[in-house]
């Protein structure tokens, strides 16, 4: 059956005490929710206190990226087995501030993923189009490539242990959030490429919209057919604003 999810991904903010005050206003709150996949991807020094703030709690931990080595001489790197080692259950990969900042081709992305799930973490696969790839008509063609190239590495069954987010990269941090109807447009376009390979699969992947997500647009965002919940950046941050987005999936 399809999740439901709300994942925060706290990019590089936060520090020892603010992230404690957050989860501990967060936790008791989202308690309720049980129904749902809720998780905040937090930057890697902080893995091992959150885990413990996370011990016992409906909230998984998830990290930002990871290598797509097992291990060696890959200095500032880090490695599946160790972002395990710190109870993590999901790594963000491919996100595009990742793929712009810091080249990483849809073949690295690629490799992120398959690495991910040999080591039994689920990849938060994000793919979206530009301002200007939207503005030339090419949405779908940049999904279809970025979707097409883990696909064509991993198989298309590995999405039965996956989660995407559609991230149009013009909703990303600016205020400007996709309408419902566009975010839904993509997340059935998505849908159906997945469904003409596996229609099981299609059917049970849960697509999160991101970009721009906010306690006022989460509700008619998330009562979109295909829209299975969101990834949420500069709102998980603000306890009130991430209870209300998660409490949003209406469990
Ligand atoms: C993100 O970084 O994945 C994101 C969606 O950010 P924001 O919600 O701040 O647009």
């Amino acid at each position: 059956m399809r999740k439901k999810m709300v994942a925060g991904n706290w990019k590089m903010h936060g520090n020892l005490s603010e992230n404690e005050q957050l989860l501990t206003a967060i936790i008791p709150a989202l308690n309720e929710l049980r129904n749902s996949l809720l998780a905040v991807c937090v930057p890697f020094p902080y893995l091992s206190s959150v885990q413990h703030l996370l011990h016992n709690t409906n909230l998984g931990l998830g990290a930002q990226n990871v290598s797509q080595f097992e291990k060696g001489a890959y200095t500032g790197e880090v490695s599946v087995s160790m972002l395990s080692d710190f109870g993590c259950k999901y790594v963000i990969v491919g996100h595009s501030e990742r793929r712009m900042l810091y080249s990483e081709s849809s073949s690295v992305v690629a490799d992120k993923y398959i690495a991910a799930q040999r080591g039994n973490l689920i990849p938060l696969l994000c793919v979206g189009e530009t301002l200007e790839q939207r503005e030339a008509g090419i949405t779908q063609q940049v999904i279809q490539e970025q979707m097409k190239a883990v696909i064509d590495k991993a198989g298309v069954d590995s999405l039965g242990k996956a989660i995407i987010a559609y991230e149009p990269v013009w909703a990303i941090g600016t205020g400007k959030t996709a309408s419902p109807q566009q975010a839904q447009d993509v997340h059935a376009f998505i849908r159906q490429g997945v469904s003409l390979q596996n229609s099981n699969v299609a059917n049970d992947l849960t697509i999160l919209y991101g970009g721009s997500v906010k306690a006022s647009n989460a509700s008619e965002l998330f009562a979109m057919p295909d829209i299975d919940g969101g990834l949420i950046g500069g709102a998980s941050l603000i306890a009130d604003d991430f209870i209300a987005i998660s409490r949003a999936l209406n469990n």
